[in-house]
């Protein structure tokens, strides 16, 4: 077999992305992936009870509908079929009515009541802006922008803490719906920026809805491969790759591993010792523990509001959910968990066994206590009591289940050492510099090696950007390469 003209490593959503980004503009592409299945933290499987499709990882797919890639590229051609739930997220309160994102911004803000006009003024702007932000937002951030007035717009509401805009919300429904959303960060609610990914995840909702793939996450990873198969790229799965000399000799190489990973494969004494200190200075993210759950008749929410929700947040009200979030940065089990749900077999009936529904929930674990069994056990326990808080009788209904602490995660797929879903902490400093300080970040100083993982710009999230840019990256080096007449270059097929 021929010689590609790049390998990619390792078929997540960014991998794949890289692949195809790739294939159309006329290279050869052989992904190589170390599991059984392509999409990494983007899979589906039966993991409890035969029949019924858990999400491995991701479950709920804002990001997807925004990416500027996947809405561009005939995803839905090689099977990919969004579902939007009739309510994108709830989020339940002991005495009072759920709090809702509406997949549209009136609707959400004007059953906050009260307050109405500020989240208006909070999550309007994005809102309207969803469209010209993406490219920015999903993208380096050390980059003139596309769009510098919306984005500039953006960076005044997402810059501050969470616990800023929170003071200019006096309902216990729109502080609870806004901690909820923040606390997806994984961070202290004081830490610089927090404001920005819940901003995000309103605006997107409120947009384009927060989807699942009929199907699960799986389906969406199945539709790229099959799309990069289509444009004459390989996907070779079951191979591990160990070291980058193992590596067919193709002029280009992008890498959707972790930093240490890559160290590991490129040997440190190959590297230059600033990158290597660069790379070690970069921080894991929280941990988390997860269970698949399979539920008869699916999870009993007292409040009929939950049952239209494809994502319900638990952990209650904007102090509760506060104190949960800097437990976990102080190390500390939080006693009652943020806890992020998703329903999914509520509205995809080719996940469900007969009466039986897959639900996915997780909780932040503090890294600390990652390697600890027993915090494992007890944050599983105390995420099934927040369920049980919202939907009394749902433990009754519980038919299976699986817990997954960091160790099974990262036994799954090493991209997630530690538990830690978003490859990186996404704090401010990483943002910026993810995972080094560069106005190529994606570049790594081996000729023609890119990362491309959601440890490079925009960051975590089922949206391939991140793979999208290291391979235009790539082209870009690669072109010029071929236009110096580097011994053994080749001329490219015609961009597709
Ligand atoms: C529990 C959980 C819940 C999440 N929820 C959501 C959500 O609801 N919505 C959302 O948008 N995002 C969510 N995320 C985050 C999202 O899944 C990730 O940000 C995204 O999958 C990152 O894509 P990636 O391609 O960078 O890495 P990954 O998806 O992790 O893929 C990396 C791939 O590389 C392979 N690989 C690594 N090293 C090697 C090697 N040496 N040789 C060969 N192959 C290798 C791995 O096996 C893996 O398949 C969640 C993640 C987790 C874990």
């Amino acid at each position: 077999m021929s010689t590609p003209d790049a390998v990619v490593v390792g078929a997540g959503p960014n991998g794949l992305a890289a692949a195809i980004t790739l294939a159309r503009a006329g290279r050869s592409v052989h992904v190589l992936e170390r599991a059984d299945a392509v999409g990494g933290a983007a899979r589906t499987a039966e993991t409890t009870l035969p029949g019924l499709r858990h999400d491995l990882g991701s479950a709920v797919h804002p990001f997807g509908v925004t990416s500027p890639a996947f809405t561009a590229w005939p995803l839905a051609a090689h099977g990919l079929r969004w579902l939007h739930p009739p309510t994108p997220l709830a989020h339940p309160l002991d005495d009072a009515p759920a709090a809702t994102l509406a997949a549209d911004l009136d609707a959400t803000a004007d059953a906050l009541g009260a307050d109405a006009d500020a989240w208006r003024f909070l999550t309007g702007p994005a809102t309207r802006d969803l469209g010209r932000l993406a490219p920015d937002v999903l993208g380096p951030l050390l980059r003139w922008p596309a769009s510098p007035v919306a984005l500039a717009r953006f960076g005044v509401r997402g810059l501050p803490p969470a616990a800023w805009p929170a003071r200019a919300l006096r309902t216990d429904a729109a502080r609870a719906l806004w901690a909820g959303l923040a606390a997806h960060a994984a961070l202290p609610f004081g830490a610089p920026a927090t404001s920005a990914p819940a901003l995000l995840l309103a605006a997107m909702g409120q947009r384009v809805g927060w989807p699942f793939p009929r199907g699960g996450a799986g389906a969406l990873a199945d539709a790229l491969a099959a799309y990069l198969t289509s444009l004459g790229g390989r996907v070779t799965t079951g191979v591990e790759v160990r070291d980058l000399r193992d590596l067919p000799p193709a002029p280009v190489r992008l890498l959707d591993v972790t930093p240490a990973t890559f160290l590991r494969l490129a040997g440190p004494e190959r590297l230059p010792a600033g990158y290597v200190r660069a790379l070690r200075r970069y921080r894991p993210g929280e941990g988390v523990v997860k269970l698949d759950l399979a539920v008869e008749g699916g999870v009993p929410w007292s409040d009929p509001a939950v049952h239209a929700a494809g994502t319900v947040h638990l952990g209650g009200r904007f102090e509760a959910i506060r104190t949960a979030e800097a437990d976990v940065a102080a190390g500390r089990l939080p006693a009652e968990p943020y806890v992020l749900v998703a329903q999914a077999g509520r509205f995809d009936a080719s996940r469900r066994a007969g009466d039986l529904e897959p639900v996915w929930a997780y909780a932040h674990l503090p890294r600390r206590r990652v390697g600890d069994g027993a915090a494992v056990r007890t944050l599983a326990a105390r995420i099934v009591e927040q369920l049980e808080r919202a939907a009394p009788g749902l433990r009754a209904r519980v038919r299976a289940e699986r817990t997954w602490g960091p160790v099974d995660l990262a036994a799954d797929n090493p991209n997630l050492v530690g538990g830690d879903v978003a490859n990186g902490a996404p704090t401010l400093r990483q943002l910026v510099v993810r995972p080094n300080l560069a106005r190529v970040p994606y570049a790594t100083p081996l000729p023609g090696t890119y990362l491309c993982s959601a440890a490079t710009p925009p960051g975590p999230g089922v949206h391939g950007m991140a793979g999208v840019r290291a391979a235009e990256a790539a082209l870009r080096w690669d072109s010029a390469r071929t236009a110096s007449g580097a011994p053994g270059t080749r001329a490219a097929r015609p961009p597709r």
